[in-house]
């Protein structure tokens, strides 16, 4: 057969679009399935998004733009730190990729080399150890588990951190958790990383919108200032403004890293579509107001989905801060189920006995648990929770 890299050998294709694609299967077959697994918005592009998009074409925008992106965009993204985070960046600390993802992807590649570790709080986003493996490091998963509201404590973090530790990830709020790190819990996690001038932070905020706390979205370095000149704040339009297709996020931090990003995108991808920074443009510079209706409609799904899983047998969920997901303990509801024995067989009996898609906790690290997007509509989530209540029964 074809020999195929090792590189390729040592990560696993995502597990969420596994699951998509099982759902995806079943539905073909003639099955009636609710998908609770997808994670993008179910809302459309905003209309003036759109809008910008179409006139960047008319306007024959339509060629190579410079790696790092167009100067309006580099300026937007600029503005927006500065409006929204009180923080200051110069233009060659700022870089726009295809998505946040790809962002990830080039500051690992850019940053580490064979055995350097990265410290990863679990339940974690799906791609971060395996962007790690990709660039021969080695992921550092910490446990944060549901009694700590899936939040690394400082204790854990100064436990992980070693002489090879080269990069934190943080992403609050979080996918998958839902949950949200305080004020005081970031800085108390800054006050261990001001200990250790050789490691480098990420702070993954791409759902800093679609947060409901009183305290108002805060990242490590809004807190921290001194860990500004090693921190690298990942973000971008998907998730804010529905434009996961788009594939537009962006990433600003100390200019030498910002430099190795765009020098491996130069070299792989170049800049991202040229239509779409337009479209980025127009949301991060335009009118905001489309944020709020979307954030109402999360807010709302996420307190009937929270309270419909905990009248449920055996499930727990606690409440989230913000996202569109939610992380609930099925440990009881497996205990009770004959023939389940864990929470990658619950998510496969639920799929076929319930017709309900969701992807198991283990994908994220944590074991014994489901992530449950609640990004779609409330009559596809009602159907799913009364099927999900007809499994474990209510109590
Ligand atoms: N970071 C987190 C925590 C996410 O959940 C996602 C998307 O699922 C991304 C990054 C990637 O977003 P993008 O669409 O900008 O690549």
């Amino acid at each position: 057969g074809i020999r195929l890299a090792k590189r390729v050998q040592r990560v696993k294709p995502s597990p969420t679009l596994a699951v998509t694609a099982r759902a995806a299967e079943l539905r073909a077959a003639g099955h009636d399935i609710i998908g609770l697994g997808a994670g993008e918005p179910d809302f459309d592009t905003p209309e003036h998004i759109r809008a910008a998009a179409v006139a960047a074409i008319e306007r024959g925008e339509t060629r190579y733009t410079p790696v790092d992106g167009t100067p309006e965009l580099k300026e937007a993204i600029r503005s927006k730190f500065e409006r929204e985070n009180g923080l200051h960046y110069e233009l060659n600390q700022i870089i726009a990729s295809s998505g946040a993802k790809q962002c990830l992807y080039n500051l690992m590649a850019a940053i580490l080399d064979p055995g350097d570790e990265v410290v990863v709080p679990a339940p974690y986003w799906v791609s971060y150890p395996d962007m790690v493996l990709l660039a021969e490091g080695v992921p550092e998963v910490v446990e944060a588990g549901q009694d700590q509201r899936f939040k690394l404590l400082p204790e854990q973090l100064e436990e992980a951190i070693t002489d090879r530790t080269r990069l934190v990830l943080l992403n609050s709020p979080s996918n998958p958790s839902g949950t949200a790190y305080t004020h005081a819990e970031l800085a108390a996690l800054g006050a261990v990383l001001k200990r250790y001038p050789e490691v480098l932070i990420a702070t993954d905020d791409i759902y800093e919108h679609i947060l409901w706390t009183t305290e108002p979205f805060a990242n490590i370095v809004m807190l921290c200032p001194e860990l500004n000149e090693r921190t690298v704040i990942i973000n971008g339009v998907s998730k804010t403004y529905a434009m996961t297709g788009w594939r537009l996020g962006y990433a600003a931090g100390p200019a030498p890293v910002i430099a190795a990003m765009k020098k491996l995108q130069s070299q792989s991808t170049s800049n991202p579509s040229s239509i779409s920074q337009a479209a980025a443009v127009a949301a991060l510079s335009g009118d905001q107001s489309c944020i709020a209706p979307m954030l109402r409609a999360f807010k709302e799904r996420h307190d009937y989905v929270v309270e419909r899983l905990n009248s449920m047998i055996g499930v727990h969920c606690a409440a989230g801060d913000g996202t569109f997901y939610c992380f609930p303990s099925m440990r009881g509801a497996i205990r009770n189920l004959d023939g389940v024995n864990n929470d990658i067989e619950l998510a496969e009996y639920l799929i076929g006995t319930a017709g309900v898609a969701l992807v198991p906790g283990s994908a994220f690290g944590l074991s014994g648990h489901t992530r449950i997007s609640y990004a779609t509509s409330m009559e596809n989530l009602e159907n799913a929770m009364g099927r999900l209540e007809k499994v474990f029964g209510c109590q």
